[in-house]
């Protein structure tokens, strides 16, 4: 008898203990036995003999049958379905019944091929050109395979292929998962869900994301994990680990669920253990996200990011149009807090109604407030936008991409003509090494981790290849906060933080501790920052500032703010 042999590849995943890697999508930890979905069919083989011609109109009346029987099956989940979950569904359910694929695999039975090789032939054929047309598309291909075997168990009289109902909870490890699989999921009993293929769009993504399972997707390794071992999904670190122990698995989870527990408890205001306030605000980008940031448990804007309200626009927007669009903003939030920043276009955000020159290096070219060199007028044309929307609730104006004091100047005279409140973005380390002569200028900063990290370590922030520079945790990025959270204390002046820093709850502390006093970040990171912080105090947040000045790469800086915000000061 002959055993086949497992790869090496098998034998090292399925090892107790081995840690996978994958990208990371929904944050959490799931601990549970693997359960793998059930068995698809068999594809039809090639070079069958084809149908007599007398039976081929029965055939393709039989291939239609089944594939309305599937499309009939998802659209009525999908009516039972709600939010993401339904409209997964009802896509699946019109790749079934679309029209061109139905057409192509008619076209095939009719010139005699039989109605499970014509499904399969049609869906390659589509699969193809998705594939060519890449992005979004690609990832549809899927979702169009998961229809061909829901058809092929249809024509073949079997049940649906899919995730089985587990009756005790399990994680969920797939080499993809389709559509219709996920949208039905129940989170009380998947826990987890890794995916060997997938990507940060995928649906399985989508749908994790928004029924909150742990979810770990291009896990290239997966495939060796048997079934029924038990596994640890970190969502966070995008990490699957194989038969861990299982006391300090089981520790991980329950401490995950309480960390979710007081999440979801979170209500704000934002504020340390022992009672120093530190404001929770959204960054948006138009009133229609100011108002679903609304519902979130944030106390104002902390970033509105004007330039991508107008990414679509081939002309300026008139004052007036502009003065609508700030207003709606505004108005999400009436009698709290609200920070508005001028255009900050150019670099990774041209916008096509601004004159940008030809750059060599458009990161360190005429971008944010740099625009008004060239055409002051966009700038005063957007401020007295502002003005007339603030009328009566007195928004903050922040600049983009200040680098001197003078230049800070110049834009809180403009703002304070108008009766606006000036502020200015520190993202550029001169700004941070000047903080106290800047701070001199405006009545509040906010500092842009996300191009500060980009501008101290020489990295291009979009670039994945430089991923572990581009890091806020660098310390030498921390010492720069610092030196702004510092001069902050000095002039008795607000510091925010409004770059992707402030969604990272431990860096969040850390930040308080460097003397940052508002925190801004996507709204649905907003709850997670706050609890964190309601769980620790000032002196807590300080000595992590203290001890991650200290270190010298991110890893030991992370180290160093957890140990000390686990110790009493
Ligand atoms: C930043 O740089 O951190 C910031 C908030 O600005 P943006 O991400 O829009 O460049
Ligand atoms: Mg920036």
């Amino acid at each position: 008898m002959s055993i086949p042999a497992a790869s090496s590849l098998t034998d090292q995943a399925g090892t107790p203990g081995t840690v996978l890697s994958g990208a990371g999508v929904v944050p959490g930890i799931g601990y549970a036995p693997a359960l793998r979905p059930g068995e698809r069919p068999a594809l039809p083989a090639d070079g069958v003999a084809d149908v007599p011609a007398d039976l081929r109109e029965d055939e393709a009346s039989r291939f239609s049958l089944a594939a309305a029987a599937v499309a009939g099956r998802l659209r009525e989940r999908a009516s039972q379905a709600t939010g993401a979950a339904s409209e997964v569904l009802a896509a699946t359910a019109g790749l079934a019944s679309d029209k061109a694929w139905l057409k192509a695999a008619d076209k095939r039975i009719r010139s005699g091929m039989p109605a499970g090789n014509a499904a399969a032939a049609a869906t390659e054929q589509f699969a193809d050109m998705f594939t060519k047309l890449g992005g979004l598309m690609a990832e549809r291909v899927t979702d169009l395979r998961d229809v061909r075997d829901r058809v092929l168990a249809e024509l073949a009289g079997r049940p649906e292929p899919g995730v089985p109902q587990p009756d005790h909870p399990v994680v969920l490890l797939a080499d993809d998962l389709a559509p219709a699989d996920t949208a039905g999921l129940d989170p009380a009993l998947i826990l987890g869900i890794a995916t060997r293929l997938g990507g940060p769009t995928s649906h399985t993504a989508i749908i994790a994301r928004q029924l909150g399972i742990p979810c770990v997707v291009a896990v290239s390794d997966l495939g060796g994990v048997p079934a029924g071992v038990p596994v640890l999904i970190d969502g966070a670190a995008g990490t699957v680990t194989v038969e861990p122990d299982p006391e300090a698995a089981a520790q991980r989870a329950e401490e995950a669920a309480t960390a979710a527990a007081a999440v979801a408890d979170w209500h704000g205001p934002g504020r340390t253990a022992d009672g120093r306030a530190v404001a929770v605000l959204a960054n948006v980008q138009d009133g229609a996200s100011a108002h679903a940031a609304a519902e979130r448990p944030v106390e104002g804007i902390g970033l509105f990011r004007t330039e991508l309200a107008f990414l679509d626009r081939t002309d300026e927007p008139s004052v007036a149009e502009q003065t609508d669009m700030y207003r709606a903003v505004i108005d999400a939030f009436p009698g709290q807090k609200v920070v508005i920043r001028t255009l900050d276009a150019g670099s990774d955000k041209p916008l096509k109604f601004v004159d940008h020159p030809d750059e060599a290096n458009p990161a360190l070219g005429v971008r944010g407030v740099r625009i008004a060199q060239g055409d002051p007028e966009i700038l005063t044309r957007q401020l007295d936008a502002i003005a007339a929307a603030g009328a009566t609730s007195d928004p903050w104006v922040m600049a983009p991409m200040i680098a001197t004091a003078g230049e800070a100047h110049d834009f809180a005279a403009l703002c304070r003509e108008r009766g606006l409140t000036p502020g200015v973005m520190i993202e550029v380390p001169a700004a941070a090494l000047l903080a106290d002569a800047v701070l001199a200028e405006v009545d509040f900063v906010s500092i842009g981790t996300n191009d500060l990290t980009q501008y101290a370590m020489a990295a291009d922030r979009m670039s994945s290849e430089l991923a572990s520079l581009t890091d806020p945790w660098q310390p030498a990025v921390l010492r720069l906060i610092k030196l702004v959270g510092d001069a902050g204390t000095r002039a008795g002046k607000p510091v925010g933080v409004c770059g992707e820093a402030a969604a990272d709850p431990l860096l969040a502390c850390v930040l308080v501790g460097l003397g940052v006093t508002s925190l801004s970040c996507a709204p649905n990171a907003a709850a997670a920052v706050g609890a964190r912080l309601s769980g620790v105090t000032l002196a807590q947040c300080r000595a992590a500032a203290d001890a991650v000045l200290t270190t010298a790469d991110p890893r030991s800086a992370r180290a160093a703010a957890e140990a000390a915000l686990q110790s009493a000061v």
